[in-house]
């Protein structure tokens, strides 16, 4: 059972169902069913909670994103491209890096609500500006930059 709440619910609406952890008791999170909404509200929520905006500087939120990434890519450290791959299909691999995984989305989410970000619109943006860069016919099959295509 998917359950969608729009966000053109009043806000307190949104925030109250998303502070009783509702979708997350059932289990029933997953990027199929979730509006990107209801995680900015849940991760703003969990940070309010705890008074720990306080310590969400922009500064602070992009050396968080970094730091993440490096505790993802400590995971993979010395592995060839090929081992990266197979590893993943060991569990007790695939849950650490998950973890870190979430880890880093949830600072950049982090980052987006401190700022008034919004994730869709600048995702498109920069896809389109990817599109113009790197189209399929010169790009296709390449690792090159832009700039060498
Ligand atoms: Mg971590």
């Amino acid at each position: 059972m998917a359950i969608f709440i729009s966000t053109k619910a009043p806000a307190n609406y949104r925030n109250n169902l998303v502070n009783h952890n509702f979708k997350a008791e059932l289990n029933m999170m997953n990027d199929a069913d979730t509006h990107l909404q209801e995680i900015k509200d849940r991760v703003l929520a969990f940070a309010k909670e705890r008074d720990w905006e306080q310590f969400h500087a922009p500064k602070n939120l992009s050396m968080a994103i970094a730091a993440e990434a490096a505790e993802l890519m400590e995971h993979f450290l010395w592995q060839s491209p090929e081992a990266s791959r197979s590893d993943m299909e060991a569990e007790k691999l695939r849950a650490k890096v998950e973890e870190e995984l979430a880890d880093v989305f949830i600072f950049a989410i982090e980052f987006a609500n401190l700022t008034g970000i919004d994730i869709a619109k600048i995702i498109d943006a920069k896809m389109k500006r990817n599109a113009e860069k790197y189209p399929v016919e010169k790009a296709k099959g390449r690792s090159d930059k832009y700039t060498e295509l």
